[in-house]
């Protein structure tokens, strides 16, 4: 299980979303139209991680708001909640350039800002969305076709399950868009359970 977090280097939220606005610890922020810290209830007992901004996020400033964001607004509330209940964040918070993956480094810089956004939100479940944020946040190197569909314990007591990218769904259709149907099921479950708790 990874380690519980340091306490957050910021002091508070708002210290914290401000100085990832103004962030320039790695090269994605010459390239960048907007910082996109997240979006959401900052109270939410869901939290969703993403990869990083397109070409939309960058442009709007708002994480998922492209197709990959409406597929994930669809499955959202396909489990009976909407954006406003959740909080929603990316890996990093600056579009790489034509959509590439991020690098290693551009993780690394921009990691404390994810680190210290969970530690603030103090979630109930974590769902990583798609290969790199499961990848960083369960310190595995195993790939999300083997992770997805399962609860795994996180930080402070939270969960954290792995589920498909919507973007991989839009790639691959009917079965991947089934199995994000039933990763979000999941979610809905783990998270009823874990409120009554
Ligand atoms: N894909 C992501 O991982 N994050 C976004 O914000 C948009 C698309």
């Amino acid at each position: 299980m990874p380690l519980v977090a340091d306490p957050p280097p910021f002091a508070s939220f708002e210290e914290l979303e401000r100085e990832a606005l103004a962030c320039q610890r790695c090269p994605l922020a010459a390239g960048r139209t907007q910082v996109v810290f997240g979006v959401g209830d900052p109270a939410a007992d869901l939290v969703f991680v993403g990869e990083g901004p397109g070409e939309q996020e960058d442009l709007q400033g708002i994480p998922f708001v492209g197709r990959a964001g409406q597929l994930l607004t669809r499955l959202i509330e396909g489990i009976g909640f909407t954006r406003d209940d959740v909080y929603i964040a990316n890996v990093v918070k600056c579009r790489p350039p034509g959509n590439r993956d991020p690098l290693p480094a551009e993780i690394d810089a921009c990691r404390p800002y994810l680190d210290a956004q969970l530690a603030f939100l103090d979630p109930k479940i974590v769902v990583t969305l798609g290969n790199f944020a499961t990848k960083l946040l369960l310190e595995t190197k195993e790939g999300i076709t083997k992770l997805r569909g399962r609860e795994f314990p996180f930080r402070d007591g939270a969960l954290l399950i792995p589920a498909l990218h919507p973007s991989a769904v839009l790639r691959n259709g009917g079965a991947a868009l089934a199995q994000a149907r039933a990763d979000f099921v999941l979610v809905k479950r783990v998270l009823a359970r874990a409120r009554a708790s």
